[in-house]
């Protein structure tokens, strides 16, 4: 644990990146301008190997993201959940990167509305915020309404204002970041059906695609 120093506001965002695209790192970039991050991480999940095929490997997927946030500070990634040879929870994730980090700094859960709405599947989802703030992105092809699960939790935690999360966590945001219409699974579409998805994704990782011949139809 840190001992002294200026508190640190981090944020996580996971996600498959199968690949890591626009969508990502503009929402990731935004965020972290918006609500005034030091830094937010990628974190790359694991995901079992036989669930690999026809997507890429979890080495790929790693080295995808690596490419995409080199010298774009202030996102960079975080590769702890590949690290282990099991499926690793998010709640895990946020028990570890706590014991790294000094009481004061501050933590913060970005995801996109899909994967929020999804969040009572979760691992020990009514734990999370005891370890964070969340802030959930806006995506365009989002369901303007809450699931029924979430609808207690939103009205108990959430705030209208980002800049007014204080403290360890415990709240939820939304932030509106411009939105960008672009999947993962759009570009693996593409990919496959041999088209092209330049600007899409940068162009390091396009070339790593290409390189790797990544989501071609025959893989
Ligand atoms: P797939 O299409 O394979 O499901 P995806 O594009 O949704 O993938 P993930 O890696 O599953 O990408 O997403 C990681 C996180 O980024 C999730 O919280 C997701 O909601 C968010 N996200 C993905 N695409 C966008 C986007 N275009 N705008 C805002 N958030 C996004």
């Amino acid at each position: 644990m840190r001992a002294t120093g200026t508190p640190r506001r981090i944020g996580l965002l996971g996600g498959t990146f199968d690949p890591v695209h626009i969508g990502h790192l503009r929402g990731a970039l935004e965020v972290a301008e918006i609500v005034g991050l030091d830094e937010v991480r990628l974190v790359p999940n694991y995901r079992p190997p036989h669930r690999e095929a026809p997507n890429s490997s979890a080495q790929d997927r790693l080295t995808m993201v690596r490419l995409a946030v080199q010298d774009l500070a202030p996102l960079s990634v975080d590769a702890r959940e590949l690290e282990r040879d099991k499926p690793s929870y998010t709640v895990d994730t946020l028990e570890s990167l706590r014991a790294e980090l000094g009481h004061d700094d501050q933590v913060f859960l970005i995801v996109g509305w899909d994967a929020f709405c999804g969040l009572p599947s979760w691992h020990r989802w009514d734990e999370l915020l005891d370890h964070c703030h969340i802030l959930v992105m806006q995506r365009p092809d989002a369901d303007s309404e809450a699931p029924e699960a979430l609808r207690d939790l939103l009205a108990a935690r959430s705030v209208s204002d980002p800049l007014t999360l204080a403290g360890g966590g415990g709240q939820i945001a939304f932030v509106w970041q411009a939105p960008l219409g672009v999947s993962a699974t759009r570009i693996r579409q593409f990919l496959a059906s041999g088209r092209s998805v330049r600007f899409l994704v940068p162009d390091a990782v396009l070339a790593y695609i290409n390189a790797h011949g990544l989501y071609r139809a025959s893989n």
